[in-house]
């Protein structure tokens, strides 16, 4: 899955970003600069940073994972989101993966976030809790579908349960997932734990979409 003759078509972001989304700049201009849509609305989650850009080469790694079930390269990946997220890792109480639902896990067998999210908790000796956060709703997949109507398709897909919110109160939790695309997955996520009673969220994916954020209407 991670053969060295890839690593070098592999971008890793690791320059100037949006200092809230993560999204890539061109230019620096200043060290802490929001991007456009950070700055109209703020997303729910703190930071969000991700190891590569999503393209050709990043896709297979992510696709290996997804439907082969490829885990030899764990750990690398690990290390490469490890890299990418040094703060938010440092402030992280715990981890969870974004959860799939249940009809999809039982179809798919696994769910690639808990194994990014297991390895990453091993790397960084932080806990991982894959059960804080609950998919209520079996929702379409997100593939295709516009900016709006993944935000549609995810809001108040999911829910912390009342066992757990004990748990999680006043806590920096570290979200887990494979790709940022939009972003609104994530942002259902956040939304969640927030209204659960954790303090802050941070996000941390192996890949992200470049483009920038798009702006709730
Ligand atoms: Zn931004």
């Amino acid at each position: 899955m991670l053969e060295p003759h890839y690593w070098s078509q592999l971008k890793f972001l690791s320059g100037a970003m949006c200092q809230r989304c993560g999204t890539p700049f061109e230019i620096v201009v200043d060290p802490d600069q929001w991007c456009g849509a950070c700055m109209a609305s703020p997303p729910v989650y703190h930071r969000a940073r991700a190891a590569l850009e999503y393209g050709d080469v990043s896709r297979q790694i992510v696709l290996a994972l997804k439907h082969s079930g490829r885990r030899d390269g764990l750990p690398t990946i690990a290390a490469w989101m490890t890299t990418a997220a040094q703060e938010l890792v440092q402030d992280a109480d715990m981890l969870a993966p974004v959860p799939l639902h249940y009809f999809r896990l039982v179809r798919r067998g696994f769910n690639q976030s808990v194994w990014l999210a297991a390895a990453l908790g091993r790397r960084i000796d932080k806990p991982v809790y894959v059960d804080i956060l609950h998919r209520r709703r079996h929702t379409p997949i997100q593939g295709g579908l516009s900016a709006d109507a993944r935000r549609r398709n995810v809001a108040g897909a999911f829910r912390v349960p009342e066992r757990y919110r004990k748990r999680i109160e006043g806590k920096t939790i570290l979200l887990v997932d494979d790709v940022l695309t939009t972003g609104a997955t994530v942002q259902a996520c956040a939304r969640a734990l927030k209204s659960g009673g954790a303090a802050s969220i941070d996000v941390v994916t192996l890949a992200r979409v470049a483009g920038p954020r798009s702006v709730p209407i």
